[in-house]
């Protein structure tokens, strides 16, 4: 069996590790040769994402494709797909991703409501909105945004001549109610083409600067509503393979969809050393057909992220406190730029959560 992946960061790379430990080869597409994948996988496709001779290869030696970010061109998938259909999870989980707005309305038409939100065009389109819902209000880009890019809270009518306002409503935006979070919690659920579904259990994330800084669980304690609200989701829209949910509560309690990643997401990563079955392994068992087992919890567990400024500085710091339950995750990337993600470092059992949560403490003292 041999799966093809499109893109080679690091999420390509722990699912190549994945593969290799369940005997199945991987192809992964990629436009640079020394990405993070290219050091694991058993063949490399040097081209674009969306490189039509690129992606027919891929699909053509595959068994099975496969993708690890969500801006992957829907088109040309879905071009291989009509010739090889090998892309199990098929395009609608990307369909759903690519554009908040889709994204938003169908959550809504499935039966798990989104935060109030409305396609806006231009400023007299948020005035409009804000009128039956109070500010402070999300602008948000429909399409290309992470880690809080393509952004704007608006606190008042004063905020719309900004440049960046402008710049947001020109690429096509929507408005959304600011929630007065509780908390927020991802939820990453595998399920297979015979609709069995998996949850890895969830963790408390906590974010600097709108990137993921560190993850932590120490018991399942996702509340059974919110796991049926995400599977009613999935069912509805008859998703295969990983797909994450990231859901916002609020200080009453109300639970809201806030979009999906259609692949192994960030808060999972721990997943690797903290569960008997990862995301990663999970992920290329529901695709290629292999029985989906349930997921336990080995452990208390915490992930931390090694972001470009502070890579050599997690380095020294874990040749010094390395042992077998503190493992360091490399993704081998090329030039520690400042907030790129460049590794994680995971801890599983009590004392080794405490020795990694001082190496955090730093390093949140670093980034002030
Ligand atoms: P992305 O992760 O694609 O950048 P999100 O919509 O998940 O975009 O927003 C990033 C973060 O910003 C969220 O995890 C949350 O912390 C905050 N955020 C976004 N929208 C809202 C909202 N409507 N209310 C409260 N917080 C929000
Ligand atoms: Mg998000």
């Amino acid at each position: 069996m041999q799966i093809g992946i499109i893109g080679g960061g690091q999420l390509a790379m722990m699912l190549c590790e994945a593969a290799k430990k369940l005997n199945i080869k991987t192809v992964v597409l990629d436009p640079n040769e020394k990405c993070s994948s290219s050091y694991i996988c058993d063949q490399l496709i040097t081209s674009n994402y969306d490189d039509k001779e690129g992606l027919d290869k891929l699909a053509r030696i595959c068994d099975v494709v496969t993708y690890e970010f969500e801006n992957v061109s829907v088109a040309g998938l879905e071009s291989v797909n009509d010739k090889y259909h090998n892309v199990v999870q098929g395009t609608t989980p990307l369909k759903l991703a690519n554009d908040r707005l889709h994204e938003k309305e169908q959550a809504a038409i499935s039966g798990f409501k989104p935060v109030a939100f409305a396609s806006v065009s231009c400023n007299s389109d948020i005035t409009r909105f804000a009128k039956s819902v109070e500010y402070p209000l999300v602008l948000k880009t429909r399409k290309f945004g992470y880690d809080g890019k393509g952004q704007r809270i608006i606190n008042d009518e004063s905020d719309l001549d900004s440049l960046e306002v402008i710049n947001i409503l020109k690429q096509g935006a929507i408005i959304e109610k600011m929630v007065n979070l509780d908390y927020e919690t991802s939820v990453i659920a595998i399920r297979n083409s015979d609709g069995q579904i998996r949850f890895i259990p969830s963790t408390n994330n906590v974010h600097m600067n709108n990137i993921l800084f560190s993850s932590e669980v120490s018991a399942d304690s996702i509340s059974n509503s919110i796991i049926e609200k995400v599977k009613s989701y999935i069912n509805y829209h008859d998703l295969i393979g990983i797909i994450t949910v990231e859901v916002f509560v609020d200080i009453d309690g109300e639970v809201y969809f806030n979009e999906i990643a259609p692949r192994p997401h960030n808060s999972g990563h721990y997943s690797i050393e903290g569960c008997d079955h990862s995301q990663f392994d999970m992920h290329i068992r529901s695709i290629c057909g292999i029985d989906l087992p349930d997921i336990k919890l080995i452990d208390h567990s915490f992930m931390v992220n090694i972001l470009g400024q502070d890579y050599e500085f997690a380095k020294q710091w874990y040749e010094i406190n390395k042992c077998s339950g503190i493992v360091f995750h490399d993704y081998w990337k090329q030039g520690a730029i400042n907030n790129r993600k460049m590794a994680h470092i995971t801890a599983v059992g009590s004392n080794n959560v405490k020795c990694l949560k001082k190496y955090s403490v730093l390093a949140k003292e670093r980034n002030e």
